[in-house]
């Protein structure tokens, strides 16, 4: 593969571009939008508003993802909402003839699904205009080669058919950003680097302090492609360069659409570097039919997202890529979440890991530096098997003391996530170290809630150093014997006089069972701060967050002592549990947690997202019913329409046998009562 790149032409935008098309101004005013779409040219001036927050979610709702072609071009801004209506139906901007997008403040927030700015390039869009652009959305439309600019002069350039300099877009940006946006995209910047027509000095920071995440980096830091040459002696926030990875994986959702431009820009006889380290997983949709309306199953919907499972299925035999797949077609259920079996086999102390989903940061739980990239980002990670990043700042997170019984890591999480640090998006984009007595004490299963959840935090990434657990982990899941398991934690702490941007100290001892309310992950209190009795009818205990051993042995914990009691789930709660792997599922079956589930009235479930990504049993049907849940986010539709509450294993356990959210404590009595509390 890498001799047919050699040879490439490189592809170079030139100093100066000209954009022929028309320009499409989402504003509020759905009428104008129309009035566009049908031929009209919208003569703009600042007086008319433009729509501001359009989300990812707007450009290409979640079903529309389910897409993972050129096809994506038929359906760009089809959520947009102008005032209530949606003005924009299937292929009317790819119809228009637009080659530019305009709209106001903060587009591209949310989810960092690059199916967005692909399904407007596959619409004809090759320049966006805003008055601010979200980091990862710029990201993504660079990566694709999409120009994007703040500048609303440029827009009477390109009504002119005038040539713009390249240099309007690339002005006030890092050497690497501008090398990408100067060579139409990531591919093309690569494979300049691969042919050895860029060249990227290493940085020239002299050896310091480092913490641990810096060390990973600079051990990873790649040097000299052509010769294999990885390492510097030390790395600072704001070097930018690439790592090399030691892991690279993805899953259904993401594979498809990499897999398609593997095929069609590096040619689909070629072969990705190094299949032996890169993994991918059946693990979102497996229970989708189950959660899918009767409608969008009309619409055909449901076929079209079996051919993500499909395709991915086909590249990863071809590439001969491990794929931990889906059970047996039409058999819910996977072999894995894709995080949970990164940490149970996979990762190792020390190592670059990407997946192509924002949880990765879970294997941090064992000393890795593991985060999450955008599609573009995974599929040149398969020809060259590094990847783009900044070094971040680190922030320490010091929880000490020693925490009561049914406190969990999850609700070290809420109340960090509640932190006006955090809460303020001041970790966003930053290392988050674990450490202090309280974590210390954590199994790695529960570390693994906490660097899972540091995708809440908005951070880039979150660890735990390795210690002597961590050993004792890798001994047991990895069948190492203890030296050799000890030898992978060696060395891979902070420096002592390391740079921290913040501290955060919480005190274990004083934190209570926290529930988040519904809408966001940050809007943590402790159960017993509720203003009242909170009834539920769902209650669900799974994820890649909560579907872990220890989570199970959490729920079996409090279900244990109802079964003696005779106790049962309250008669109007659904109370699914659902594990992570089928590792998880064997160690529940020996230790007889499958009976004692069933005694009580849990429905258990094959390891799959499921209901943590709306798309399985226990998901909600409408607004008002509410669910108390262990996973790790809970924005408005996460998990259906309902009204979705976060909490610890222990209290999801507790709640769905009392019927009522309810933070648990040993030996209490929890039969149900309709007149509770
Ligand atoms: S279980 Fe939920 S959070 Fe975890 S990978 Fe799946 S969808 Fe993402």
């Amino acid at each position: 593969m890498l001799e047919a790149l050699h040879s490439r032409p490189v592809h170079r935008l030139p100093p100066r571009v000209r954009l022929q098309g028309r320009i499409l101004f989402l504003t509020e005013d759905a009428a104008l939008v129309r009035r566009q779409l049908e031929g009209e040219e919208l003569d703009w001036t600042p007086a008319v508003t433009l729509r501001d927050d359009i989300s990812t979610d707007e450009i290409t709702p979640a079903y529309v993802c389910y897409y993972y072609d050129e096809t994506l071009g038929d359906f760009p801004y089809l959520g947009l909402k102008c005032g209530d209506e949606f003005p924009i139906t299937r292929g009317s901007v790819r119809r228009g003839g637009f080659v530019a997008s305009v709209s106001g403040k903060r587009r591209g927030k949310g989810s960092s699904r690059e199916q967005s700015p692909y399904a407007e390039m596959c619409a004809g869009i090759k320049l966006v205009v805003a008055e601010n652009i979200e980091r990862i959305y710029r990201e993504n439309c660079q990566n694709l080669g999409i120009l994007a600019t703040t500048d609303f002069s440029i827009i009477t350039k390109v009504r002119r058919g005038e040539e713009i300099p390249l240099s309007a877009f690339t002005a006030g940006e890092g050497e690497i950003t501008r090398g990408i946006i100067e060579h139409g995209g990531l591919f093309n910047y690569n494979v300049a680097r691969l042919q050895g027509k860029i060249v990227l000095r290493p940085p020239p920071t002299p050896p310091r302090p480092m913490t641990l995440g810096e060390k990973i980096l600079a051990r990873h830091w790649v040097v000299d492609p052509a010769r294999g040459q990885v390492g510097v002696p030390a790395v600072k926030p704001g070097d930018e360069g690439f790592v090399v990875t030691d892991i690279r994986f993805s899953h259904e959702y993401v594979t498809p659409m990499a897999a398609i431009f593997f095929e069609q820009l590096v040619g689909p006889e070629a072969t990705v570097s190094d299949p032996g380290s890169i993994l991918m997983f059946r693990d979102h949709l497996t229970f989708l039919g189950e959660a899918m309306t009767p409608e969008r199953i009309k619409e055909g919907l449901l076929e079209v997202a079996m051919q993500l499972e499909k395709k991915q299925r086909e590249f990863a035999e071809r590439q001969g890529i491990k794929l931990y797949g889906e059970l047996r077609l039409g058999h819910h259920g996977s072999e894995a979440i894709c995080h949970s079996k990164i940490l149970e086999a996979h990762a190792e102390p020390g190592q670059v890991i990407i997946g192509s989903d924002s949880h990765t940061p879970h294997a941090g739980a064992i000393g890795c530096v593991a985060f999450g990239v955008g599609t573009t980002a995974i599929f040149n990670s398969w020809i060259t098997k590094d990847v783009r990043l900044s070094v971040p700042e680190t922030v320490k997170v010091v929880v000490r003391g020693r925490k009561p019984d049914n406190v969990t890591a999850k609700d070290f999480m809420l109340e960090i996530l509640r932190h006006p640090y955090v809460k303020s998006g001041q970790a966003i984009g930053k290392f988050v170290e674990y450490g202090g007595e309280a974590v210390a004490a954590l199994s790695v299963d529960e570390r693994a809630t906490m660097t899972n959840m540091t995708a809440e935090v908005g951070g880039f990434t979150g660890y735990v150093a390795p210690d002597q657990k961590t050993a004792e982990f890798l001994a047991a899941s990895r069948k190492l014997s203890p030296s050799r398991a000890e030898a992978l934690c060696r060395d891979l702490t902070s420096d002592p006089d390391a740079a921290y941007c913040q501290v955060i100290e919480i005190d274990a001892a004083a934190l209570k069972p926290m529930v988040a309310l519904p809408g966001d992950p940050g809007n943590g209190l402790s159960v017993d701060e509720l203003a009242g009795p909170v009834r539920v009818e769902i209650a669900y205990a799974g994820s890649c967050t909560a579907g872990k051993q220890e989570d199970m042995d959490m729920y079996a914990r409090v279900l244990q002592e109802a079964v003696a009691r005779g106790e049962r789930v309250a008669p109007w709660v659904r109370f699914y549990i659902q594990c992570g792997s089928q590792d998880v599922k064997r160690y529940c079956a020996e230790r007889g947690y499958l009976e004692m589930f069933r005694k009580v009235g849990a429905t258990f479930l094959e390891p799959s997202c499921g209901a943590c990504i709306n798309a399985g049993p226990g998901v909600s049907k409408t607004r008002d019913e509410v669910t108390i849940s262990a996973i790790n986010r809970n924005f408005p539709g996460r998990s259906g329409p309902g009204q979705l509450y976060l909490a610890n294993p222990y209290t999801v356990a507790a709640s769905a046998l009392s019927g009522y959210i309810t933070a648990w404590q040993p030996r209490m009595a929890l039969a149900a009562t309709a007149a509770r509390p």
